[in-house]
């Protein structure tokens, strides 16, 4: 039986992996990008079938504008390795699953730090 000690003092909490916290952001934009890309495609088409007028047209505009500006936020996401843009260019995609210059897969939690000298 553990029997737990009511004076004892509390674990000071573990710092979360900061590669996790990374992928986590990196998730967060790509969902944002994705939402932002569907609610273009699913708003312009209602537009679409509401009417033609200038009204549609700046709905039209302003989804547009939502979404080249979460794309933007989502490519200017940082490896949490190497530091570069996760994303190179149209080449390799918005959502590919590893780095383009140092190949680090999503998901990798960071190295483990070398023992301090005694
Ligand atoms: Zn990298």
């Amino acid at each position: 039986m553990v029997s737990e000690d009511p004076n004892r003092a509390p674990m000071p909490a573990a710092e979360p992996d900061p590669y996790l916290v990374a992928w986590a952001d990196l998730r967060q934009r790509r969902r944002a990008m994705l939402l932002s890309l569907g609610a273009y495609l699913l708003g312009g088409l209602a537009a679409l079938a509401i009417g033609r007028g200038p009204a549609t047209r700046l709905v039209l505009l302003v989804l547009c504008g939502v979404c080249l500006v979460v794309t933007a936020w989502a490519r200017r996401f940082r490896c949490p390795l190497c530091g570069e843009r996760f994303s190179r260019g149209r080449r390799d995609g918005l959502l590919n699953r590893w780095c383009a210059h140092c190949r680090i897969g999503i998901g990798t939690p960071s190295p483990p730090h070398p023992a301090p000298p005694p």
